[in-house]
C-alpha cells in the first residue's frame, strides 16, 4: 500500500507515545446538495493532512441518517459504491488522527446516536478540557461510552435534555463544555455547527450553487477544502456562534458571549495547509513572515537556505527573501511512503527518515546551509535529518526554527507529547544544538511570532511556547505546576 502523507507522522511514527487522548481533526458540513457524500469526501480529502488515522462520513436522507466510517485514509475507505451507498442532501465529516492500535477503530467519528430528538450525528475538531470530567459525571448517573473520545460526550448530554428541540438541547449541552471545540452536527432535518467561545480551532462558512440553481451551505476546518470543490468562502464561524441550516434557511446566533480570543497558533505554525485562510488569514503569509523575522532576528553567513519538506518551505522562502541567500532544493521529500514497509536485515541509521528525505548532494556538498524547520518537538528527527546532510558533505548546518522553544503540551486538541518528551521544555539552546548536531541553532522568538500574525489584540493561544493557558484544565492528570499559573 502506498499513499502520500502531507504529515510528518511516519517520520515521528515510531516516536510517538501511545496514551495520550488528544484529537487532531478536520471536520466539514453541507446542506442542500444532492451530491452531499462526493463533495464531503472530497472536502475530506482537501482535510487530509488534519488526520490520517480514521475517517467518516454521515449523510442524511430524509429521515434516515447513513454512516460509513473506520481506519484509514479517506481514498482508502470511500470506494465509489461506499458513497453511492451514502443517499442524501446534506452530509458531515470527519478525519482523524490518533494513535493506532486495535481500540481505534471504534473512536472513528462522527459519532451517531438515536436520542429522544431523533438521530443525530456529530463530528468535533478540539479537546474538552473537561471532557473526564463530564464523562465520569454521565457515567456515574447512568451513561454507557461506546469510545473513549471526549467528543460522546456532547450527544449524552444533548439525550438527557429537558429541552424539547434538539437546538436547545445543544445550547444547552454547550454551556457545560469547556476548551476547544469546532463542531458540526447532522439531525434529520437541519445541520447545526458550533465554535467554541474562544475560537481555539479553526471553522470557516461558505456557499455553492446546487445543481438546482438553490444555495448550499457548506463548513470546513480549513479553507483548501473550499478550494477544492469550488465553494465560496463567505465567513468564519465566530466564537460562540452556532449556525442552524434547514430547509428554512441559514440562522446564525450567538449561545454564548465571546470569551478573549485564543485562536491557536499552531495552525499558522505548522498544522494547516498554506493555502487555507485561518482566521481570515493567509497561512502562507504568516508563515512567509515567519522566515523573514527569523532572518532578521538570526542571520548567518552562509551560501544557502534548504527547507525541511514540506512543512519548512514557506519559512524558508521567507528566510531567504530576507536574507538575500538563495534558496535551493536541497532536500527531497519521497510521497510515496507507506505505513508499512520493508527493512533491510542489514540495519540502517536513520532508515525512516533516510526512506522520506534525501538530501541532494549536488546542491549540499561543500556548502555552508541554513536549514529551516517550521518546528523542533522533540529533536530526534532534526537530529537525523543533520546528520544525513552532513553524510551528503554539508559543510555547515545552520538549523533556524520558525516558532520559539515549544515547552508546554496542547490542551486544545494538538497532540504535542508530554512535557517530558518536549526538548524544549528541558534543555538550553546550547544543549538542543548539540543534540541535533547543527552547528548553530535559533528559534523565533515570541514577540516575531506575534508580529508574523499580526497579533496585535492578543488574539491567539501560545500556551505551548508561553505555558500559559488561557482556560482552567480541570482533571487534566498530567497537569503540570507551570501549567496552572
Ligand atoms: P523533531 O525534530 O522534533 O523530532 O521533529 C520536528 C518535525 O516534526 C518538524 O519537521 C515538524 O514539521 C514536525 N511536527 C511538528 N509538530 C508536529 C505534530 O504535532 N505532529 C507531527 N506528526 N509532526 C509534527
Ligand atoms: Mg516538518
Amino acid at each position: 500500500m502506498m499513499h502520500e502523507d502531507d504529515r510528518e507522522t511516519l517520520i515521528l511514527g515510531e516516536d510517538i507515545d501511545d496514551d495520550h487522548f488528544h484529537d487532531e481533526c478536520g471536520v466539514f458540513g453541507i446542506w442542500g446538495h444532492p451530491e452531499a457524500a462526493k463533495l464531503a469526501y472530497l472536502g475530506l480529502y482537501a482535510l487530509q493532512h488534519r488526520g490520517q488515522e480514521s475517517c467518516g462520513i454521515v449523510t442524511r436522507d430524509g429521515e434516515i441518517l447513513h454512516t460509513h466510517k473506520g481506519m484509514g485514509l479517506v481514498r482508502e475507505l470511500f470506494t465509489e459504491a461506499e458513497l453511492d451507498k451514502l443517499t442524501g442532501d446534506a452530509a458531515i465529516g470527519h478525519t482523524r488522527y490518533s494513535t493506532a492500535g486495535p481500540s481505534a477503530g471504534k473512536n472513528a467519528q462522527p459519532f451517531s446516536v438515536q436520542c429522544s430528538k431523533g438521530p443525530l450525528a456529530v463530528a468535533h475538531n478540539g479537546n474538552l478540557t473537561n471532557g473526564w470530567e463530564l464523562r465520569k459525571e454521565l457515567e456515574d448517573s447512568g451513561s454507557i461510552f461506546q469510545a473513549t473520545s471526549d467528543t460522546e460526550v456532547i450527544p449524552h448530554l444533548m439525550a438527557r435534555s429537558r429541552e424539547t428541540t434538539l437546538s436547545q438541547a445543544l445550547r444547552e449541552s454547550l454551556l457545560r463544555l469547556e476548551g476547544a471545540y469546532s463542531l458540526v452536527l447532522l439531525a434529520n432535518d437541519r445541520l447545526i455547527v458550533a465554535r467554541d467561545q474562544r475560537g481555539f480551532r479553526p471553522l470557516s462558512l461558505g456557499r455553492m450553487t446546487a445543481p438546482d440553481g438553490s444555495t448550499a451551505y457548506v463548513f470546513a476546518s480549513e479553507t483548501c477544502a473550499f478550494d477544492l470543490i469550488q465553494a465560496e468562502l463567505i465567513d468564519e464561524v465566530h466564537p460562540g456562534e452556532m449556525i442552524i441550516v434547514s430547509d428554512e434557511g441559514i440562522s446564525r446566533e450567538r449561545f454564548a458571549p465571546e470569551l478573549d480570543r485564543a485562536h491557536c497558533v499552531f495552525e499558522h505554525v505548522y498544522f494547516s495547509r498554506p493555502d487555507s485562510r485561518v482566521y481570515g488569514r493567509p497561512v502562507s503569509q504568516t508563515r512567509e513572515i515567519l522566515g523573514r523575522i527569523l532572518a532578521r532576528e538570526s542571520p548567518v553567513p552562509a551560501d544557502c537556505v534548504i527547507a525541511v519538506p514540506d512543512s519548512g518551505v514557506p519559512a524558508a522562502i521567507g528566510y531567504a527573501s530576507e536574507s538575500g541567500l538563495p534558496y535551493r532544493l536541497g532536500l527531497i521529500r519521497n510521497h510515496y511512503v507507506g505505513r508499512t514497509f520493508i527493512e533491510p536485515q542489514q540495519t540502517m541509521r536513520d532508515f525512516r527518515v533516510r526512506q522520506k528525505l534525501n538530501p541532494v548532494r549536488h546542491v549540499v556538498e561543500g556548502q555552508r546551509v541554513v536549514l529551516v524547520d517550521d518546528s523542533l518537538v522533540r529533536g530526534t528527527t532534526s537530529r537525523k535529518i543533520v546528520r544525513l546532510m552532513r553524510e551528503f558533505g554539508a559543510k555547515e548546518i545552520h538549523l533556524r526554527i520558525s516558532c520559539p522553544p515549544t515547552i508546554g503540551s496542547c490542551y486544545y486538541g494538538v497532540d504535542t507529547p508530554s512535557t517530558a518528551e518536549l526538548i524544549g521544555a528541558n534543555q538550553t539552546i546550547e544543549q538542543i544544538r548539540e543534540f541535533t548536531g547543527a552547528d548553530s541553532l535559533a528559534y523565533l522568538s515570541l514577540e516575531g511570532l506575534e508580529k508574523s500574525m499580526g497579533d496585535i489584540a492578543g488574539d491567539c493561544c501560545y500556551a505551548c511556547y508561553t505555558g500559559k493557558y488561557p482556560t482552567e484544565l480541570v482533571g487534566i492528570e498530567t497537569l503540570t505546576s507551570q501549567a496552572k499559573k
